[in-house]
């Protein structure tokens, strides 16, 4: 049988095999999903041994999605444009790379929160690497603008850059004509130390706020938007289960349903 698996440091917690197996158990498709923990650049040799265990396909998490880029043999668009791979499939004796973060994130968003992102000012917040991984997807969306802001100005700068479309322009550290956003995105990794990213509080009246982060270590930044006038907010459980889906769909060719899966997930890590 053919083995899937999700590699990253740490790994413990990944809900990736619970989703994988239910995507599975939907589909009536034999899906053998585990965790694999691979440190900083011990991924070109965790990738042997799985190929030697019939390992078909991986998903790829922090801190690894740029030594994914640099192993694939072959990348698809979305993957060059993100310069970051979160999704491996071995096909015709090589690694196909792959990124389905962004196109998750935009399901999430349009799909199951209902938010129509055409002719939107969008704000995203951070500028690592799951920034560089949706600001292409929400450029193609039809977004009106996207500024972004970052701790580190000259990351949103070069994020900026990279876009190459005159759409696109960063924030400063001010974020100045802040209430002017209709969408803001946390993808920074401020809530894992139940930080804030710095930011002023006119920026959530009225906006829909979203963060990439998932149940309560997303809630510090959602329950500040929601105190200060967010019409809307929305964790990256969604996210996570839509890019999953995503990836799922390159390996077996069959776009699993996420409905119950989504909701059986939001039982385990609690309200958005
Ligand atoms: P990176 O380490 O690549 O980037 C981290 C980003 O967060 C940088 O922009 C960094 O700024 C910023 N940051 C970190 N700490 C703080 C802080 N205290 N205040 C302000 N900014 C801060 O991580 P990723 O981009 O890969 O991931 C970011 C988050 O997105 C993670 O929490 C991850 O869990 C989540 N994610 C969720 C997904 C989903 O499916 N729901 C998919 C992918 C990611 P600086 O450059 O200044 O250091």
């Amino acid at each position: 049988m053919s083995l899937y698996a999700v590699m990253g440091y740490p790994i413990g917690h990944s809900l990736s095999p619970e989703i994988h197996e239910a995507f599975g158990a939907l589909t009536g498709l034999d899906v053998r999903y585990e965790r694999r923990e691979v440190r900083p650049a011990g991924l070109a040799e965790a990738l042997s041994a799985f190929r030697a265990q019939e390992g078909r396909g991986a998903n790829i998490t922090v801190p690894l999605k740029g030594e994914a880029y640099a192993l694939a043999t072959r990348t698809s668009v979305r993957a060059e444009r993100a310069r970051a791979v979160n999704t491996l499939a071995w096909q015709g004796g090589g690694w196909f790379g792959d990124n389905t973060d962004g196109a998750g994130l935009i399901r999430d968003l349009t799909v199951n929160q209902g938010w129509s992102l055409q002719a939107r000012r969008v704000l995203v917040v951070g500028a690592g690497g799951a920034a560089q991984g949706i600001v292409g997807p929400l450029l193609d969306a039809g977004i009106a603008h996207l500024a972004i802001s970052n701790r580190n100005p000259g990351r949103a700068r070069d994020l900026v850059a990279a876009c190459r479309d005159a759409r696109v322009g960063v924030a400063d550290t001010g974020v100045a004509g802040a209430s002017s956003f209709d969408v803001v995105i946390n993808a920074t990794a401020a809530g894992l130390s139940g930080d804030l990213p710095a930011l002023p509080d006119a920026l959530f009246e009225g906006a829909m706020v979203y963060d990439l982060m998932y149940g309560p270590k997303a809630q510090v930044f959602l329950s500040h938007a929601r105190a200060h006038g967010a019409c809307a907010v929305a964790d990256g459980l969604g996210m996570l289960v839509e890019q999953a889906a995503e990836s799922f769909l390159l390996w077996w060719g069959v776009r699993p349903p996420t409905g119950s899966v989504l909701a059986r997930l939001r039982a385990e890590v609690g309200a958005a």
